[in-house]
């Protein structure tokens, strides 16, 4: 008779790659062909239950199920822009923690943005997962069950995801492995397949990691959070700017774009009468002089415990036409999800932890 393993002690299924699996079905004496037929499963039907594995003998589904646990985020509560055009799903984790993940659907593009960390101990003063504070790194079947989350839900309308970018709660580099293997696994071939080209990372700024990034020359988008063209300024505003100063992070960003001739993104949250001047855009042109990179300028969104105010059309008009004035590109993203918390920094849990959940709100 098979054990029944507690169900707080089994591995989540996404947390293995390929080549684990592979192992697995090979101790279990299985024919190697079902490692594929169950990777397939996972990443290109989005089965989320063994039994829902029929092509598979029984005793194997039993064996996958005593084996694993395929299912670690609760969604406890979804809510959707008026416009209908994005949905935020904030998840219970098996612990209590909680995270936040957004599909944004704009014309053919099904982008989702996930979470690498429960909170974020970055400490960034206008961001609302920095204001929660630091909870915990989330495993990389974690980060990628969010994507099958989403996934699954697409696939039953005829739609995939296209895009993924991992910008929701927390800093990836300060969870570098489990992003990169999360990842990996997104982008193995057998499975969803997804190119390295489709995701993007976004950094506050850890040097060493962009570093070590760089040298592993991935095909991944990079971001960089920026915020400001001074270090007294990027100080008050990302605490970690003390760490890994502005030039120093500079000649980080100009030996990656040297090593990899990929080109950077730099984010910049425009706040009015704080980082949204002329001059301020001059001096943001000369710190990026001859570097192959693009600004995304994003007025800031409202979020509790930050009293700046996002900057008007009018100051984010002036401040992109100097940039380009001065050979910089740039595009103003249009916000998403504001309705619903769900735009950029704004994906905090503001349930009270206490209280019931709240029921589900399609
Ligand atoms: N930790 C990473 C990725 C998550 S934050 C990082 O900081 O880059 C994703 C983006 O949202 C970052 O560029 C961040 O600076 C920006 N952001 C944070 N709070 C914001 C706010 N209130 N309004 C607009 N953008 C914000
Ligand atoms: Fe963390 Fe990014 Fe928010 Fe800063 S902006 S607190 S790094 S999630």
């Amino acid at each position: 008779m098979v054990e029944v393993v507690p169900l707080s002690s089994k591995p989540l299924i996404y947390d293995i790659d390929y080549a684990d699996l592979e192992h697995l079905i090979k101790d279990w004496q299985q024919p190697s062909f079902r490692t594929r037929q169950i990777w397939e499963g996972l990443y290109k039907n989005y089965w989320r239950s063994p039994e829902e594995f029929t092509n598979l003998p029984v005793s194997l589904r039993n064996q996958l199920a005593n084996t694993f646990r395929f299912v670690s985020l609760e969604p406890i509560q979804v809510l959707h822009s008026s416009d209908r055009e994005t949905t935020k799903t904030l998840f219970n984790l098996p612990d209590g923690k909680a995270i936040e993940a957004v599909l944004m659907k704009y014309e053919k593009r099904r982008t989702l943005c996930i979470s690498t960390q429960s909170g974020c101990a970055m400490g960034c003063v206008f961001c609302a997962t920095g204001q929660m504070g630091f909870k915990r790194n989330l495993t990389s079947g974690e980060i990628v069950e969010q994507v099958i989350y989403y996934a699954n839900l697409l696939h039953k309308e005829g739609e995939s995801v296209t895009n993924i970018v991992l910008m929701g709660m927390g800093e990836p580099f300060h969870n570098y492995e489990a992003t990169m293997a999360a990842i990996d696994r997104l982008n193995h071939p057998f499975g969803m397949n997804l190119g390295a080209r489709r995701f993007t990372i976004s950094t506050v700024g850890l040097i060493p990691m962009i570093r070590r990034f760089a040298a592993e020359q991935r095909q991944i988008n990079l971001a960089i959070s920026l915020h400001a063209a001074d270090d007294e300024l990027r100080t008050s505003m990302l605490p970690v700017n003390k760490k890994y100063p502005l030039d120093e992070l500079m000649a980080a960003c100009r030996d990656y774009v040297a090593q990899t001739r990929r080109r950077i993104t730099f984010e910049w949250a425009l706040i009015q009468n704080v980082n949204d001047s002329v001059e301020t855009a001059r001096k943001l042109a000369r710190l990026l002089e001859g570097l192959l990179c693009h600004v995304n300028v994003i007025p800031l969104n409202p979020t509790k415990k930050y009293t700046g105010k996002g900057s008007t059309r009018e100051r984010a008009m002036a401040f992109k036409a100097e940039l380009e004035r001065n050979g910089i590109p740039c595009t103003i993203r249009i916000r998403r999800g504001i309705d619903i918390q769900a735009g950029c920094g704004q994906l905090a849990i503001q349930q009270d932890q206490n209280s019931p959940p709240n029921p589900l709100m399609i």
